[in-house]
């Protein structure tokens, strides 16, 4: 085998084991689900184990994979005495230290302590100081260096803001403007060379232009979808109080309360504390809907919602359970002292104005409370409370019945 298929060789073996670097990267950003096996181990040891970190350092790799193609071609060219080699050694021993000094810098966690924690601004700096330098040395191959200037900002694209793209854009024109004029002063007895470093720097304004245009346009996008993911919170959340709420009263409707009796059944089945449940029942309404009309009954409903609500303890909640019915839930309390806060709710409740439209208009209410037995069926303490309820009617209204036990 000649010496030349041997360099041949070598070559291939490093740009094969760099499109495998490239593909690995590729296939860890495919199946970032993927969180066992060899795989993912190292994965977890490259690119840590933390999803935001793990995306950074995933996108300055591939970054650097594109950099080191940039060497690869550089040195190819030096060994082919096509551009000066002890430059091109400088440049790839500086390249190789500042990717190396970026990847811990990501690696060990300290680009946290950053405002831009993606070094992001810092990357495309060196990327255009670098590719500039490349650029300047590497003879006829240096267009390459203006295609991967493009690669770096398509990736810095996605993260930088547009003043740090425009940042760039002026640091990329000073770097290559300098580099064209030094290209200009070493190959000046070369054909062409003035109107090339010309067309090259304008191919490079155009290339910065659309870069910047592009960072304006996302942040704009960015900016929308921003306020758009906020108005559907907001939608979300009011929607959320609606289908909650019942509508004439705002108490909890039903549903909901069912919701909140069976997480206090779990709760209260761990702890094995005690709690309440009653149902109450506005007395003789049916009178004041034909007294005084509708709307007036609707008064009385909404103030005794208020009533019932401002007379309770913070942990109990209350709901509309039906027409002019409602239910309420006594967590960690027993029946007695449930009682008691009813029987002080329905004096508070006979006193208070309920209507503004017939100030004189006072109503009361009967009440059933029962204790939730362990293991019972909710519906069962719900039927058991209607049936205290019905007991207070029978006995006169305008009062608060206990059952403790099953009926
Ligand atoms: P009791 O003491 O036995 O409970 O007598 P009552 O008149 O309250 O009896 P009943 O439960 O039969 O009457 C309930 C009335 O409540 C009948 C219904 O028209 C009225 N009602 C139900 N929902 C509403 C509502 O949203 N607004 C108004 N204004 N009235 C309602
Ligand atoms: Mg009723
Ligand atoms: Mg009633």
């Amino acid at each position: 085998m000649t010496a030349e298929a041997v360099t041949i060789g070598t070559w291939g073996v490093l740009l094969i084991v760099l499109a495998m670097v490239l593909a690995f990267l590729m296939s860890l950003r495919a199946h970032p689900e993927d969180r066992r096996g060899p795989r993912a181990g190292l994965a977890n040891l490259l690119l840590s184990s933390e999803p935001l970190q793990r995306a950074r350092i995933w996108r300055f790799l591939f970054m650097a994979s594109n950099h080191a193609f940039g060497l690869l071609a550089l040195n190819y060219g030096a060994q082919h005495g096509v551009l000066d080699a002890q430059a091109c050694q400088v440049l790839t021993v500086v390249a190789v230290g500042v990717i190396g000094a970026i990847y811990l810098a990501l690696r060990s966690g300290w680009n946290r302590r950053f405002a831009d924690p993606a070094l992001m601004a810092l990357q495309l700096w060196a990327s255009i100081v670098l590719l500039g330098w490349g650029y300047l040395i590497g003879g006829p191959g240096r267009p390459v260096a203006l295609i991967l200037l493009f690669v770096s900002l398509m990736f810095a694209l996605l993260t930088v803001t547009f003043r740090q793209m425009t940042q760039a854009s002026a640091l990329a024109v000073l770097v290559f403007g300098a580099a064209a004029l030094g290209v200009v002063g070493q190959e000046h007895d070369q054909p062409l060379v003035v109107e090339l470093q010309v067309l090259y720097f304008c191919v490079l304004l155009i290339i910065l232009s659309s870069a910047c245009v592009l960072v304006r346009q996302l942040a704009l996008l960015r900016e929308r979808a921003a306020h758009a993911r906020h108005d559907l919170a907001e939608a979300m959340a009011k929607l959320h109080g609606q289908v909650i709420r019942d509508e004439l009263t705002g108490l909890f409707n039903r549903r909901h309360m069912h919701k909140l009796l069976r997480i206090e059944q779990n709760r209260a089945d761990r702890s094995g504390l005690p709690w309440c449940v009653a149902m109450i029942d506005l007395d003789l309404f049916k009178r004041v809907n034909d007294e005084h009309g509708h709307p007036v009954g609707d008064e009385v409903l909404h103030s005794t919602a208020q009533v019932l609500s401002g007379g309770l303890r913070g942990a109990d909640q209350v709901a509309r359970w039906g027409g002019e019915e409602f239910l309420v839930m006594f967590p960690e309390t027993d029946s007695e002292d449930a009682c008691q806060v009813l029987e002080r709710i329905g004096q508070a409740l006979a006193r208070t104005q309920v209507s503004p439209t017939v100030p004189d208009l006072r109503v009361t209410f009967s009440a059933g409370v029962t204790r939730h037995l362990a293991d019972e069926p909710l519906a069962h303490t719900i039927d058991r409370a209607d049936h205290a309820l019905y007991r207070a009617k029978a006995s006169g209204r305008n009062r608060t019945e206990c059952l403790s036990g099953p009926v």
